[in-house]
């Protein structure tokens, strides 16, 4: 029987970043990890450059049922404070856009710095194992693969749902549910869309074609690059509208998001007046990618139309349809392509401060197995450090 004070299951970064704090204090502290490796998300993050904080990280930044229970934890552990062990270690960096910060070199300088902070805090690494089940007396007691362990307080950091091939498991939610906690309903998020067949069949030619354009769904809007793929709609301003999208609801997208609200009528009707022959889908080439230009016209235009041949009122109604395109997705992409899974522990059972059941005090929920979900650009990652921190405070 292995005895420690605190054991993490799920070395990926908000388990680490807990086991390094607890460790710190001078508790006896074990992560185990069924995967081989630990942090497999951390390596393949940010294209293998992890986009590791985000220097503008607020609440607005995340999606929960209680949108104010991340900040507590948020502005005790801040990106600044993540950024300055980044320094200590002299790992380089480099801001990409929108305060997203990523590694210079690899995401293995984030993993290997992790690790490293682990080994000074005296943390016990337990890798390839697993935990087949979790009693609670006076203490926690754990059977796994690698024996019988107890401790005081227990520390789920067992991530989400997406991608399952990199060691993802449902694991964190059984946990909650066999000790009675509620579970916001999960599901995969920053994947994108599908469209539905009819839509397929409209869109299906586009594939490869990418644009800037405003995308909004539920009172969210992101201006970003859109990329049509065979089968829906990814690009980071797709991947951020799917965070806030439930089955049924629209998406809309501002093709020319440039463009304020009545420039393009106003242009194509003082063309119209010059006596412009050129056809509608020539002239609307010039401001978006030509395939797209033709499919948009090819759905709101007569084949081959010119301006002489509309009214101004249909040229009207077809420039507001390129700002107000309207779309309802079959679904979003799934798991296998999702960057994060929404939802999660639900924060109500959670203290903000601490990341401790209010139900089983010394048990813990941190990172993304919680109900706290980040748009893309660092959020993220900052949520599994701050979230980690917090708990690695209190166990
Ligand atoms: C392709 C991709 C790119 C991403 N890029 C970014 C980015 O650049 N910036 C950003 O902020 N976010 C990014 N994210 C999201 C980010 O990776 C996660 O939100 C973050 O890793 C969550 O940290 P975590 O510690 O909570 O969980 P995880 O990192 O998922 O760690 C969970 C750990 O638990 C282990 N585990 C799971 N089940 C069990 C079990 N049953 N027994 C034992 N161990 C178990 C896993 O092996 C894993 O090591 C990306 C995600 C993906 C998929």
């Amino acid at each position: 029987m292995k005895t420690f004070d605190v054991v993490i299951i799920g070395a990926g970064g908000a388990g680490m970043m807990c086991a390094r704090e607890a460790g710190k204090r001078g508790r006896r502290v074990a992560i185990i990890d069924h995967a081989p490796k630990v942090g497999a998300k951390i390596l393949i993050s940010g294209g293998g450059r992890c986009n590791f904080t985000n220097r503008g990280t607020g609440p607005d930044n995340y999606v929960s049922q209680n949108p104010h229970f991340c900040k507590s934890a948020l502005s005790r552990f801040t990106p600044a404070d993540f950024i300055a062990l980044v320094k200590d270690y002299r790992i380089p960096y480099h801001e990409k856009k929108l305060g997203q910060l990523f590694c210079d070199r690899s995401a293995k300088d984030i993993v290997e710095m992790l690790v490293s902070e682990c080994e000074k805090a005296g943390v016990e690494l337990l890798l390839k194992c697993t935990c087949e089940e979790i009693r609670k007396s006076n203490r926690f007691e754990l059977s796994t693969s690698l024996g019988e362990m107890t401790c005081d307080s227990l520390v789920i950091a067992t991530g989400g749902l997406s991608i399952p091939k990199v060691g993802a498991t449902d694991f964190g939610y059984r946990i909650a549910r066999q000790f009675g906690l509620n579970i916001v309903y999960p599901a995969p998020a920053l994947d994108g869309f599908r469209f539905s067949p009819e839509d397929l069949k409209k869109f299906g030619d586009l594939t490869g074609v990418s644009t800037d354009a405003l995308v909004s769904c539920n009172e969210a809007s992101f201006r970003e690059n859109i990329l049509f793929t065979h089968a829906g709609l990814s690009g980071p301003a797709a991947l951020q509208a799917s965070l806030y999208w439930e089955p049924d609801d629209p998406v809309e997208i501002d093709f020319l998001p440039a463009f304020e609200p009545g420039r393009l009528e106003e242009s194509f009707i003082k063309k119209k007046e010059k006596g412009l022959k050129s056809e509608v889908k020539t002239l609307l080439g010039d401001l978006l990618p030509q395939r797209l230009a033709e499919t948009l016209c090819a759905l709101n235009l007569p084949p081959h139309a010119t301006l002489q041949q509309l009214s101004d009122k249909a040229i009207g109604s077809f420039a507001s349809g390129i700002h107000h395109f309207s779309f309802t997705p079959h679904s979003t992409v799934g798991y296998s392509k999702a960057e994060v899974t929404r939802g999660g522990v639900d924060t109500q059972e959670l203290s903000s401060k601490t990341m401790e059941c209010r139900k089983l005090p010394g048990l813990y929920f941190i990172g993304e197995v919680v109900d706290v979900t980040g748009q893309l650009g660092g959020y993220n990652f900052q949520w599994a450090w701050s979230s980690g921190w917090a708990a690695g405070q209190a166990v």
